[in-house]
């Protein structure tokens, strides 16, 4: 699988030039049909490292790295299938009713999970402030618009609506400068989380024109600087051998010179991603410059859903001075049915692994779902009496007064989201639904959802 490379060359691959994919001849006519099919309607672009050096072709499809960038033909229903392969093969579509067609596939599919589309968005002047998300008192979310895509992208991703451009969470250019504004007027907030898509795929230059206003002196409050990305599994040559990766490792230094963390929130999904030296060569080199790496990961069917897999990836990041952060549930949109796996297994998978690591490992929560009104960790399957009851509570909310307030619901094999989980002891909802129903009256849209 690891052929040797000579030269550094970040190459990317979309349908476009799916052909210089050698290995990709080892498909099947059908299946490479039905990957141009599923592709029509999730985006798919991969790169030169993620093809040769993490994928095993002699195990495709069910390879857990060919299943997390590849689309598969799972992601989409019989019925949607077959409509979008007729009209691909028939020929008579016109290319207007096949996208058409994939349009109605697009928005069946939950594009907007979690409320995030006009909830979250803060406003200065009564205006709203573009590419930002502002949903717990502590940390604002920043999203630069040249930050908007990725290295390759993830089959699984509940960003997908974003880089098929149907997102009309618009980033259209947003101003550092009313940026910087609304953190003055917000003292409570300590932490920026810069994200995307994924951030790390800024140069130098346009990394530091979002860093350095957030290190203004008069921006005291803001302690922690942290970045969302999976440029580490995806590339990690842009800390290394990048043309760049200097450059780029400087940007991020001034975050600590100016007596701030910086948090790198990497994503690694499988244990195989920490396997080339070239990404312990490359948090070597984040955390010389003073970054913490913090991990996180959502648990996937067809990926990773495997208590070993995840011992195995928390043991080996924190050899490599990473810390565990977060187990997240796949969130309810895209092709989950998929890549979907009971809150219950989860849970089993989260205590299966912990119970074999450190204590170093166990810095994990989770699994946690990014709902409504925060984020919700299932704690446990508690039975009491002969009835079984999922104990839950927010690690993060809306409301910082629900924080760490534990909850209960019926036990059900089957759910996979938090809206479908009935509340225990006959209660007829969860303690903060009044409130985020009340927040609805008070002008914020779209918490009916859940
Ligand atoms: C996860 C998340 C954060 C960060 O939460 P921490 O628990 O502090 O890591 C901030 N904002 C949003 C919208 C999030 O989903
Ligand atoms: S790197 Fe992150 S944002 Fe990009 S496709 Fe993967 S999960 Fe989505």
């Amino acid at each position: 699988m690891a052929q040797k490379r000579t030269e550094v060359r970040f190459k990317q691959y979309t349908l476009n030039n799916l052909d210089e994919i050698f290995q990709l001849q080892e498909l099947t006519a059908e299946q490479r049909f039905e990957l141009e099919v599923v592709a029509q309607v999730f985006p798919f672009k991969t790169n030169q490292f993620v093809v040769d050096e993490l994928i095993d072709w002699s195990n495709i499809p069910a390879d857990p790295i060919y299943q997390l960038t590849f689309p598969q033909r799972g992601m989409l229903h019989d019925d949607e299938f077959n409509r979008l392969a007729d009209a691909m093969r028939g020929g008579n579509g016109t290319s207007k009713q096949l996208q058409q067609i994939v349009n109605e596939i697009r928005y069946s599919l939950n594009p907007h999970p979690a409320g995030q589309m006009d909830m979250n968005v803060p406003e200065l002047d009564g205006e709203k402030i573009e590419g930002v998300q502002h949903k717990y008192d502590e940390t604002a979310l920043f999203f630069p618009q040249a930050g908007q895509t990725c290295h390759a992208y993830c089959t699984f991703c509940f960003r997908w609506a974003q880089f098929v451009g149907i997102d009309e969470l618009r980033f259209s250019a947003p101003s550092m400068d009313r940026f910087v504004r609304y953190l003055k007027a917000h003292p409570e907030i300590t932490d920026v989380l810069i994200t995307g898509g994924d951030p790390m795929v800024m140069n130098s230059k346009m990394i530091r024109k979002v860093i350095e206003p957030l290190l203004d002196p008069a921006l005291e409050h803001l302690r922690n600087i942290r970045i969302g990305t999976k440029s580490l599994a995806y590339w990690p040559h842009k800390y290394v051998d990048d043309p760049d990766a200097e450059e780029v490792l400087d940007a991020l230094s001034r975050v600590v010179k100016a007596g701030k963390h910086l948090a790198v929130m990497a994503h690694f999904n499988h244990p195989r991603e920490l396997e080339p030296p070239i990404v312990a060569e490359a948090a070597k080199r984040l955390q010389v410059i003073g970054a913490v790496l913090r991990t996180q990961s959502p648990v996937i069917r067809h990926i990773n859903d495997d208590p070993g897999l995840w011992e195995e990836m928390w043991r080996r990041q924190v050899q490599l001075g990473m810390i565990p952060y977060y187990m997240f549930v796949e969130r309810d949109t895209g092709a989950r049915d998929y890549f979907a796996v009971p809150l219950a297994r989860a849970y089993e998978i989260y205590r299966e692994a912990i119970r074999n690591v450190s204590g170093l490992a166990r810095t994990a929560r989770g699994p946690s779902m990014s709902a409504t009104p925060g984020k919700v960790e299932i704690q446990g399957i508690a039975e009491v009496g002969n009835e079984k009851f999922f104990v839950l509570r927010l690690i993060q909310a809306r409301n910082s007064e629900w924080v760490q307030r534990p909850f209960f619901a019926r036990y059900d094999p089957d759910a996979t989201w938090l809206n479908q989980l009935s509340p225990a002891f006959g209660e007829s909802e969860q303690f903060f639904h009044s409130q985020l129903r009340k927040g609805e009256l008070e002008g914020i849209s779209g918490v009916t959802r859940m």
